[in-house]
């Protein structure tokens, strides 16, 4: 049973807007994550006080101290999701709830305080409804507008503890087709190098870190020639975890489709629980359990393995065409194009969301 948002996300400042033209220029073709909407949400936590000040107000830079803790200790979460106009001009998030709940487990780990779901909820309402006109229209092809909660340790103290003042902020950056030409396989880097996350860390949470992490396995993969990186587990560094910002499937012949067990170093994405529950009514029979590095090469080899790829909000589904190691790399999906069940998947995720197919499930909100 939800509850009523305790925070009031008012409108404080209406910022000069940008003129309807040039705000459709941007939206015919916006990109990802370089544009941003006119307005943001803010609202700051002090120990003692617990949250307030919330606010919608005029998009622009944020007054930090050089001693603010995150910018030394990161202590720092966020969350990624987006909104979708459908054909009668109505506009929808897709589960944001699951965001809001991986929002406060992420909070948990990072020593953060704890936001309501209904006020994480209230304050996509608050900025989707004022900043209404930034929403692309989502019915020809997936384009939406990508929002981007998080929260931050902003007291100004050196001191290593869990911060006493914390600020919440919601900005909203409209994104255009991943794939305008059709669904480009990516190929991926194995890296053996560099973990992402260890047991005990923060994998499974969504902070800063652990893409600050990422990135130098990322160097590496495009110094090979790939697109992506792949991380393994850091014990054994023998099993498949995920990629630097995405989930990853396996397709088997006989119409399994397998991802990595969740280990406490893996983070759960909302598209790869979306896809675990689809797959029945597509044909497909889930399972969740470790695979093995060797698994995933011997079967691409034998073509038991006949695609594989990758998930998450940002581009719903990627197919893999490629995977590459130090001396080696086999091919493990179609060339040029998205296998079957790639494609399938990904069109039945973006129908629901899109509004192009009934939500039966109740995921729009
Ligand atoms: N793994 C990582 C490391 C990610 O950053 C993301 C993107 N949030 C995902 C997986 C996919 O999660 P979701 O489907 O919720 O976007």
């Amino acid at each position: 049973m939800s509850q009523s948002p305790s925070l009031a996300f008012e409108v404080t400042e209406r910022p000069d807007r940008l003129a309807e033209a040039e705000r459709n220029v941007i939206l015919a073709n916006p990109g990802f994550g370089q544009k941003f909407s006119d307005h943001m949400a803010l609202a700051v936590w002090r120990k003692g006080e617990g949250w307030g000040d919330a606010r919608i107000t005029a998009y622009g830079p944020l007054q930090l101290e050089p001693s603010a803790a995150v910018l030394h200790y990161a202590q720092e979460i966020f969350e990624g999701m987006k909104a979708y106009k459908h054909a009668d001009g109505s506009v929808w998030t897709f589960r944001p709830e699951a965001n809001a709940a991986r929002f406060a487990r992420s909070a948990h780990r990072l020593a953060l305080p704890a936001m309501e779901e209904e006020d994480f909820l209230e304050s996509l309402r608050a900025l989707v409804k004022t900043d209404l006109d930034w929403v692309p229209d989502s019915t020809t092809g997936e384009a939406s507008l990508y929002l981007r909660p998080f929260m931050f340790a902003s007291e100004a103290f050196l001191g290593v503890r869990p911060a006493a003042e914390v600020t919440y902020c919601l900005i909203a950056s409209p994104a255009g087709s991943y794939f305008s030409g059709g669904l480009k396989p990516v190929s991926l880097w194995i890296s053996e190098h560099y973990s992402r996350a260890g047991i005990g860390g923060t994998g499974a949470a969504k902070c800063g870190g652990n893409y600050a992490a990422s990135l130098a396995a990322q160097i590496e993969a495009g110094e090979h020639g790939c697109d992506q990186s792949v991380f393994l587990d850091s014990v054994e560094q023998k099993y498949i975890e995920e990629l630097g910002g995405m989930n990853v499937f396996l397709v088997y012949k006989d119409g399994r489709i397998v991802t990595p067990e969740l280990t406490g170093s893996i983070l759960e994405g909302v598209t790869r629980s979306s896809i675990l529950e689809l797959a029945k009514e597509l044909d497909l029979t889930p399972e969740e359990r470790r695979i093995s590095l060797e698994e995933w090469r011997t079967g691409a080899e034998s073509g038991e393995i006949t695609e594989a790829f990758a998930c998450g909000t940002a581009a719903v589904v990627t197919p893999v065409g490629r995977l590459v190691w130090t001396d080696g790399e086999v091919r493990t999906g179609p060339e040029g194009e998205g296998g079957e069940v790639a494609t399938k998947i990904r069109e039945s995720l973006l129908d629901i969301q899109t509004g192009r197919a009934e939500d039966t499930r109740g995921w729009l909100t």
